[in-house]
C-alpha cells in the first residue's frame, strides 16, 4: 500500500465554476505532499481539467454508468469522464445506493468500467446505524467486498475502498478511531482473504464528518490510507488544512492512537 495519503473531495451537487477557480489558486502556493483530488459535479469537469491542468489536485466525478454506451438516457459513461482528464471517480456512495437503487452488482459494474476506462474507482462500503447496532458491519462489508472480489479480479488492487459508516456521513460527528481503525482491518482482511496479493495495493479510505479538527486523529490510525471528505471540501482553506493533516500522518508515520478522541 502505498505510505502516501489520499484525500478526496466528494462536492456532491455542490461548487461552481468560481469554486473550482478559487481551488486553482490556492494551490499555486505551497501544496502540502499528499495525493489529493476533488470529485466535482459531471458540469464542472471541464473546467476543472482546465484549471487543475499545472496543479498539485487531480479531479474526478461522483458516478458513471455501468454500461459502456447506448440509449441509457441521463447516464455518463466512465469513458466521457476520462475524457475530461479525470483520474478517480466515486461509486457505490450511500447516496447512491440508497436513493438511486444501486446494488452490490451495480457498483461492481461501475467500478470495472471505471477501471476498463483508466480511471481509478472509489469504492464506497459501510454500514447503516441499523446494522451497526445489529452488530452487522463485518457482514455488510463482507457482502459489499465480495461482488467485487468476484467482479473485478486483478483489477481489484488498482481500486480506492473508502469505509463511509453512512450514520457519520454529514452528522458532524465522525466514528471514533477505534471503530475506523477495527472497520479497515476488517476489510483489509476480507481483501486479502479472498483476493490474496492483488488487494495488498488497495488503499482505504475512511468518510464520514472529516473536518480539519478531527482529520490528523483519523489518520494518524493504521489501517486508514487517507479520508473521504464531503461538506469540509467545499472550503479552500478547510480542505488545505486536511491535506496538510495527511501530510503530517505520511511523514510521522504515525501508529494508531489507542484512545485518542475525535473532535468535530
Ligand atoms: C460523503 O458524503 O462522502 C461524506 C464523507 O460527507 P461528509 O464529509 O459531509 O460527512
Amino acid at each position: 500500500m502505498s505510505p502516501t495519503k489520499l484525500v478526496i473531495g466528494n462536492w456532491k451537487m455542490n461548487g461552481s465554476a468560481g469554486l473550482v477557480k478559487e481551488f486553482a489558486a490556492l494551490a499555486k502556493g505551497d501544496w502540502p505532499a499528499c495525493d489529493a483530488a476533488l470529485c466535482v459535479p459531471y458540469p464542472l469537469l471541464a473546467v476543472a481539467q482546465g484549471a487543475f491542468a499545472v496543479s498539485p489536485l487531480r479531479w474526478g466525478a461522483q458516478d458513471c454508468s455501468a454500461e459502456s454506451d447506448g440509449a441509457f438516457t441521463g447516464e455518463v459513461s466512465a469513458r466521457m469522464i476520462r475524457d475530461f482528464g479525470a483520474r478517480y471517480v466515486i461509486v457505490g456512495h450511500s447516496e447512491r445506493r440508497s436513493g438511486h437503487a444501486d446494488t452490490d452488482g451495480h457498483v461492481a459494474g461501475k467500478a470495472q468500467r471505471a477501471l476498463a476506462a483508466g480511471l481509478t474507482p472509489i469504492v464506497c462500503v459501510g454500514e447503516k446505524a441499523e446494522e451497526r447496532d445489529g452488530n452487522q458491519t463485518a457482514m455488510v462489508l463482507r457482502r459489499q467486498l465480495l461482488q467485487l472480489v468476484r467482479t473485478l479480479g486483478r483489477g481489484l488492487g488498482s481500486i480506492v475502498i473508502a469505509y463511509e459508516p453512512v450514520w457519520a456521513i454529514g452528522s458532524g460527528h465522525p466514528a471514533p478511531p477505534g471503530l475506523i481503525d477495527d472497520a479497515h482491518r476488517c476489510i483489509s482482511e476480507i481483501l486479502a482473504f479472498h483476493a490474496g496479493t492483488s488487494a495488498t495495493a488497495v488503499r482505504i479510505l475512511y468518510g464520514g464528518s472529516v473536518s480539519p479538527g478531527n482529520a490528523e486523529a483519523i489518520m494518524s490510525c493504521r489501517h486508514v490510507s487517507g479520508v473521504l471528505v464531503g461538506q469540509a471540501s467545499l472550503a479552500p482553506t478547510a480542505f488545505l488544512d486536511i491535506c496538510k493533516a495527511a501530510e503530517l500522518c505520511q511523514t510521522a508515520g504515525l501508529a494508531a492512537p489507542a484512545a485518542q478522541t475525535i473532535g468535530t
